[in-house]
Formats: C-alpha cells, structure tokens, sequence
C-alpha cells in the first residue's frame, strides 16, 4: 500500500480508457482517495461511474480553461480533503483538423486553443492546487508524447504544446521543488484513448510502435499506471522535472519508415 492515507487529485477522466483512470485504479488499488473531475455534463455519468468503484470518491465538474473553475477546485479540495499529496493532469485538446495535413498550415486560434488546454492548464492548476501540498512531499504528473520532442505525422499543434508542457514541467520542477513537491511528466507511447482517435492516422502509429519498439509491442493504460504511482509514490521522492518514456523503448530509434 504504497498510498495508504495519501489524497490524489485526478484531471483528465473521460471514460474507462483514458490515461487518467489507468493511474487513478493503481491509485486507488494503493490506497488513495481520490478527487475526479469531469469536464461538462457529457462527461459527468462516466465519471460517476467510474469513480463509484473506488473509495469515498470526490467528483467536481472543471474545464481547465476557466479561471473560475480551477479557484473552485481550489476551494473544494482545501474544504474536503485539507490537503492534497499528488495531481494527475492529463487533459490535451486540439482541433480536429489542425491534427492532419501541414503544421504550417495551423491557425493562430488552433494554435493557442491547444496550448491554453494543453500545456499551460498544466501551469494553472499546480499553482491552484500546490499551497495544499504544503509540508506533503507532493508530486504533480502529467502526460506528454514523443512528438513534442520530434516530428510525428499529423501530431502537429499538438506536438508544438506537448513541447511547451514538458518545458513547463521543468520550470514548475524549478519554482515547486524549494516546497518539497516534484513535477515529473510520462511520454507514453501511443493508447488507443478517446483523445488519440483524432489524431488521422492513429492504427497505423500503433502498428508502427508494434513492429519497431525494442518491446515490439505496444503500451497498456496498465504500464502507464503503474508508472504513474511509482512517480506519485515516495518510491521516486529524488525524481523531478523528468519526463519518463512509457513507449516499450521506441524513443530510443534513430530512423523508423514514416508513419
Ligand atoms: P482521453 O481519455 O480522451 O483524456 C483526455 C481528457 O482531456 C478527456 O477527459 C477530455 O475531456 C479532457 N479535456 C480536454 N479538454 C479539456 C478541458 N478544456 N478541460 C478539462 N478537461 C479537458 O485521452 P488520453 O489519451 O487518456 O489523454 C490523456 C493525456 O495523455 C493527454 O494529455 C494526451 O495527450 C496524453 N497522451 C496520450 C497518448 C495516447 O496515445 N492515448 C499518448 C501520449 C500522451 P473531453 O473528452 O470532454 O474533451
């Protein structure tokens, strides 16, 4: 029990795929409760429901691009729980149609709609949430993919924010770490998710980690979990601004055949 009396924050549940409730279940399986947030009434019966299977769940609606609403999160948490030990962000959002064809031809409204959900709710949410980490060792994690770090097909304006995110995660390491709380970031290799299925081209991403990754296989919601409670854990207290790969080994190929 590796969470036991711990309290967890969870952004980023849409349904039971997503990345966020693959490390919420490994969570709450040691121990933890747990805090979810749904964003939008469309979300609210799934999270209802998924929550239900842990212990003395908190739900709370949040989109992560209102002021109002991350304050009050804010409020909620420091009135339910008092205090918070670790945040699982894990929310990215980008035009569907920015997420196919040329970078170059991104628009300057698709551009910062993916940054604002992407990458600096990242930045405004620690800073909501980290006066309750106070003297708790907390730790912040969030999500990111490879290409932030290098040109994949069609990930285009999302790649650019994952960029900034990871980029963040080390600033946020920087300023946090003095109070004790670590910010770390997963590049997890690709999950069939929600989120992933905008992205043109996806199987063919899948297929490619399945056939070149040094596992030769692709990653499970289950891998990525279990990373995430090593990083949430005391298990990796010396670890912070580290972005860990979660890809069974692809990042470390030189050429691969294009996608
Ligand atoms: P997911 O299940 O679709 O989760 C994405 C979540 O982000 C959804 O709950 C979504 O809610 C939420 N979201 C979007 N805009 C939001 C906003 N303005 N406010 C609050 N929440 C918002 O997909 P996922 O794959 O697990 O994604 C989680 C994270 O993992 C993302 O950062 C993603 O980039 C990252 N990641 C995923 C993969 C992969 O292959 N799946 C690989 C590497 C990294 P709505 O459904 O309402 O928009």
């Amino acid at each position: 029990m590796l969470l036991e009396g711990k309290k967890g924050v969870i952004i980023g549940v849409a349904n039971k795929r997503s990345l966020a409730w693959g490390i919420a279940n490994a969570a709450a399986r040691h121990g933890a409760r747990l805090a979810f947030s749904y964003q939008g009434e469309r979300l609210k019966e799934n999270v209802e429901e998924l929550s239900a299977t842990v212990k003395d769940p908190l739900i709370f609606p949040l989109d992560v691009t209102k002021d109002d609403q991350i304050a009050s999160m804010g409020d909620l948490l420091k009135r339910e729980f008092g205090t918070v030990d670790f945040l699982i962000h894990a929310v990215a959002f980008a035009k569907r149609e920015e997420l196919d064809g040329k970078f170059v031809d991104t628009s300057r409204e698709g551009y910062l709609l993916a940054q604002d959900v992407s990458s600096y709710s990242l930045t405004a949410v620690s800073r909501a949430v980290a006066p309750l980490m106070e003297g708790r060792e907390g730790s912040i994690v969030t999500l990111s993919y490879l290409g932030g770090e290098r040109v994949v097909s069609n990930y285009n304006v999302m790649g650019v924010a994952k960029a900034a995110l990871e980029m963040s995660v080390r600033y946020l390491a920087a300023d946090l770490g003095p109070q004790g709380i670590r910010v770390n970031a997963i590049s997890a290799g690709p999950v069939k998710t929600l989120a992933a299925a905008g992205i043109h081209g996806f199987s063919k991403i899948l297929e490619t980690y399945r056939n070149y990754a040094p596992l030769r296989r692709n990653v499970t919601q289950e891998d990525v979990g279990d990373t995430g409670l090593f990083l949430i854990s005391s298990l990796s207290r010396g670890i912070t601004g580290e972005v860990i790969h979660v890809d069974a080994g692809f990042h470390v190929l030189g050429f691969v055949p294009p996608v």
